[in-house]
Order: structure tokens, then C-alpha cells, then sequence
């Protein structure tokens, strides 16, 4: 049996890495800049709990027109379903979620045992808030440690007024789990090509084509991220996904220990990460349907200062290398995975907005399960293709 994987960001990858496994010829097709290495790379089930109280906070930061939730103009005209559906959504499956949530941590914990690879990995993640209220109550909704205001300043963080750790979260450094699972792929016999892929449809099964040839094979996974509306639309197939652009900054900071634990400013939705002794990273901005890859200067200096204001040694980040992601988003928040209702043999795996990083070892596991024909072990409805098409 031979599979296509569309897309090496971390979902097609651990997709790849799980068919691999259960047998399957694998060949994946990336054209490059995945927004998985933009990401700050927080494996956090956690967030997956806070589905519900989330999606209302976004719509109200939407109508606010807060500092980092931006909607531009050209995305609303472009987009105006997308929007009505947020507006509207119930979000259903929030368990379904947190399940996909808690498989991925333990296929993480599991992969970290069996593969020697650097990516590195960090056990505990801790959230920062300007209310100590706020952080008491999410301690004790979702089981972290409380932390006061002196100890967040310990661990580098300052102008905060308590903190929450989360023990079980683990945070990576995204380029070098991309690096890594890559090499594992080839090595384990998958094959990688870089260049765009396309596809159209011939006897109502997918054929696809990258670089002047086609290749064939018995399963197709459309793994693009927000790239995905773009590939399926030629077969027809719309589905409401679009980008949320986000800014990721690295900094060198030359052995320089700038924080204790990788930690997450709740009140601004910025990522303070130490992945190494060398490696900072800083991001920030939730701007829903921005495409481009130019960002906005301003936002990229309001997300320089304000992590300097939240360090302790803010001062010792120099000069940073900025890149944008685009976050995969749906209208409910929930992911698309699973077999497409019109065109046989071909799957989805994409549409994970803020949590692609968190959830992409058991996207890869299930996709497997149903190519290897085997329950998918959750209940897939929330997140069926079918739900939009
Ligand atoms: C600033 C920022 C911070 C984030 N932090 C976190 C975090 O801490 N934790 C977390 O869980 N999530 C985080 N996220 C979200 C996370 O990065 C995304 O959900 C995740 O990267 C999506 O992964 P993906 O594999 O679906 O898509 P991508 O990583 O975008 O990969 C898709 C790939 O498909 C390729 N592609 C597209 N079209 C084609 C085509 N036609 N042919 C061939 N290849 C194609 C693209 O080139 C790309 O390489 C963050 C996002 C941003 C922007």
C-alpha cells in the first residue's frame, strides 16, 4: 500500500512517521516554510480543556479590537461565511478534543523514549497573569501549581502578578522536531519531494502531480495547513479554513539564562521560550485571514517590547530574526480529520489553528488507523470533513 502526504509541516510528518510504522509506502510533498517552525513550539494538552472558554474569548476579543486578536477588513469581505459561522458555533466534540489532546501527549512521551532525537524537550510549561484571581482559578480548574509573584520573577518573568505550572505540558524546539523526523522518515524508507503539489480527480479517485509527474497511489492525506483550502478547491471541495497569522521572533543570546521554565503571557497571548542556552523565542498575534508574509512593523516592535517588559533580562535579547506562521483555523475551532464524503481515497488532516504543534502525533496515529483500516479509537464526528462539505 503506498500513501501521499501533501504537506511537511508536523501533522503530514507524524502522519508519515505513523504509516511508516504500520507498514505503508509513504512519499510526502512539501513546498517549504511549514508554519509548524514558526511556532513556539508548546505541547499543551491543557489548552485543549480551555476549547469552550476560548472560542468565546476570541469572538470577544474580535469585537473589542484587542492588541493581538486582529481580523483585517480584506479577510472579513473575503470570508464573510467563515465569520458568521464563529459568530455562531456551539463547539461540539470539546471531548473528543481534549482525548486527541491526551493521545498526542502520550504518543509524544512515547516517541521521545524511542527515538533518540535533540529537540530540546522541556517538561512543565507555566502560564503568566496580571490578575492573581485568574491564575488561582485556572490552577485549580485544570490542575497546575500556583505560583507568586516572587517566584515568577526567579524564573525570569517580571510585571506579572502569579503564575500556574503545568507540569504534564512539554514544550520543543519546532525546527529541530521537524529536522529530526524528517531524517527519520528517509531514513525508515518514506520519501520526501520538495515542490507543489496539485491534485485533480480522474475516475473519482485523486491523482496527484508535483513537479511535471504524477504520482500515484491507493491513499491521499491533504496534510497542507492553511494551504489546504487552496489545494482541494480544484477538486471542488471548499472547506472554511483560513489563516491566522502569527509572529515568531528568535533570538541568539549567547549562553544567557533568560528564563526557568517556557512560559505563555495569558493576558497577551505572547510565547516566552528558552529552547537552549542559545535559542530565545519570542511570538505573539492572532491576525485572522492575513496571508502575507511581510509582517506589519509595528506589531513585530510591540511584541520585542513587551517581552522585554515581562523578562527579568529582558535586556540581554539583541537583535531577533522575525518569521510569520499561519495558523490553520476553522469556524468551530475543531480540527478536519478523516475521509472526504465525495472523493474516494483521499483524507484530511489539517485545521488545527493554535494547537497543531500539541495535536499532531495523534492526527498522524489516527489518519493511520483508518488508512490501516482500524478504529480510529475516538469518536471522529466532531472533526469530519463531511461536517463542512
Ligand atoms: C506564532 C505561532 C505560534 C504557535 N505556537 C504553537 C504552540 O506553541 N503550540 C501548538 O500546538 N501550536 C502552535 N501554533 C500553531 C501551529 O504552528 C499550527 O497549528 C501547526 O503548525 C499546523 O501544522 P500543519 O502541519 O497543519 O501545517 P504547516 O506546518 O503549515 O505545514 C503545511 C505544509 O504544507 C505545505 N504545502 C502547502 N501546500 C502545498 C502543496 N500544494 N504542495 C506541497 N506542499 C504544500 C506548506 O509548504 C507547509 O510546509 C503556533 C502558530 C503560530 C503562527
Amino acid at each position: 500500500m503506498r500513501t501521499v502526504v501533501i504537506g511537511g509541516g508536523l501533522v503530514g510528518l507524524f502522519t508519515a512517521y505513523y504509516l511508516i510504522e504500520r507498514g505503508v509506502d509513504v512519499v510526502v510533498i512539501d513546498s517549504g516554510r511549514p508554519t509548524s517552525a514558526s511556532s513556539a513550539g508548546l505541547i499543551s494538552p491543557t489548552f485543549s480543556h480551555r476549547l469552550l472558554h476560548r472560542l468565546r474569548e476570541m469572538i470577544s476579543m474580535m469585537m473589542r479590537f484587542s492588541k493581538v486578536v486582529k481580523v483585517s477588513i480584506r479577510g472579513l469581505i473575503s470570508n464573510p461565511s467563515w465569520f458568521l459561522r464563529l459568530l455562531s458555533a456551539r463547539p461540539k466534540g470539546v471531548e473528543e478534543f481534549v482525548k486527541l489532546g491526551d493521545l498526542s501527549l502520550n504518543l509524544y512521551e512515547e516517541f521521545f523514549r524511542r527515538e533518540e532525537v535533540d529537540v530540546d524537550l522541556h517538561r512543565g510549561i507555566a502560564g503568566f497573569y496580571w490578575s492573581g484571581e485568574e491564575a488561582e482559578k485556572e490552577a485549580r480548574e485544570l490542575g497546575g501549581r500556583l505560583i507568586e509573584r516572587d517566584e515568577c520573577m526567579d524564573m525570569g518573568f517580571r510585571n506579572v502578578e502569579a503564575g500556574v505550572i503545568f507540569p504534564r505540558d512539554l514544550s520543543i524546539n519546532p525546527e529541530k522536531l521537524l529536522t529530526s523526523l524528517r531524517k527519520i522518515i528517509e531514513e525508515r524508507g518514506g520519501v520526501m519531494i520538495h515542490g507543489q503539489a496539485s491534485i485533480h480527480v480522474k475516475d473519482g479517485a485523486p491523482r496527484v502531480s508535483v513537479n511535471g509527474r504524477e504520482i500515484n497511489a491507493e491513499k491521499y492525506v491533504a496534510a497542507a495547513g492553511s494551504w489546504t483550502p487552496k489545494l482541494l478547491k480544484h477538486i471542488g471541495l471548499k472547506i472554511p479554513l483560513i489563516p491566522a497569522r502569527g509572529i515568531s521572533i528568535l533570538y541568539d543570546v549567547g549562553g544567557a539564562d533568560i528564563v526557568g521554565v517556557p512560559g505563555f503571557l495569558e493576558d497577551l497571548g505572547v510565547g516566552l521560550v528558552q529552547h537552549n542556552p542559545n535559542t530565545f523565542r519570542v511570538t505573539g498575534f492572532f491576525e485572522l485571514a492575513e496571508f502575507s508574509e511581510r509582517p506589519h512593523m509595528g506589531r513585530v516592535t510591540w511584541l520585542e517590547e513587551t517581552a522585554k517588559a515581562h523578562l527579568v533580562n529582558g535586556a540581554r535579547l539583541g537583535e531577533g530574526r522575525v518569521r510569520v506562521g499561519f495558523r490553520p483555523c476553522t469556524p468551530d475551532m475543531m480540527p478536519i480529520i478523516g475521509e472526504t464524503p465525495d472523493v474516494r481515497d483521499l483524507l484530511i488532516a489539517s485545521g488545527h489553528c493554535r494547537l497543531g504543534i500539541t495535536m499532531a502525533p495523534g492526527t498522524g496515529m489516527i489518519v493511520g488507523r483508518i488508512i490501516a483500516g482500524s478504529s480510529p479509537g475516538i469518536d471522529l464526528r466532531p472533526f469530519s470533513p463531511a461536517r463542512f462539505l
